[in-house]
């Protein structure tokens, strides 16, 4: 999808969430590769903002790049301050970036079997450790 293909009615549609996944998906993409495209949705959305969810406000700020792994991390420890966490919650649920969900998903599943690896990968060094000590 061309930049060019995205008209006003697209963005709206996208900031209200509208849109099929994958449109919405190519939108973000779209957006992320274009200052202009960011700066048209800002406008739209600052006209749609009735004072409500203030999702003019955070595109205002520019701020719709994806946020780190790290600060997903941060955000599943809830070690966030108010505004990176109401970003991240805006960025995960109103954008609904999959990307994001999925490394979140992702975060979730490796910090609940970390412990358990550890300990694997620690009796797993211990016995070729001891293998390497009676060879030698
Ligand atoms: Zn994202």
């Amino acid at each position: 999808m061309s930049r060019s293909n995205i008209t006003d009615e697209d963005l709206r549609a996208y900031l209200a969430e509208h849109l099929p996944a994958t449109r919405m998906a190519m939108i973000e993409q779209s957006l992320r590769d274009s200052d202009l495209l960011r700066r048209q949705l800002a406008l739209l959305a600052r006209d749609n903002d009735h004072g409500g969810y203030s999702v003019g406000e955070v595109w205002r700020r520019g701020r719709l790049s994806c946020p780190t792994r790290g600060q997903l991390g941060a955000y599943l420890l809830q070690a966030l301050d108010d505004a990176p966490r109401e970003y991240i919650d805006f960025h995960l649920q109103i954008v609904g970036c999959r990307v994001c969900n999925a490394n979140l998903a992702d975060l979730q599943q490796a910090s609940a079997s970390a412990p358990e690896k550890q300990r694997r990968r620690r009796k797993y060094f211990e016995s070729s450790a001891g293998y390497l000590r009676r060879d030698g």
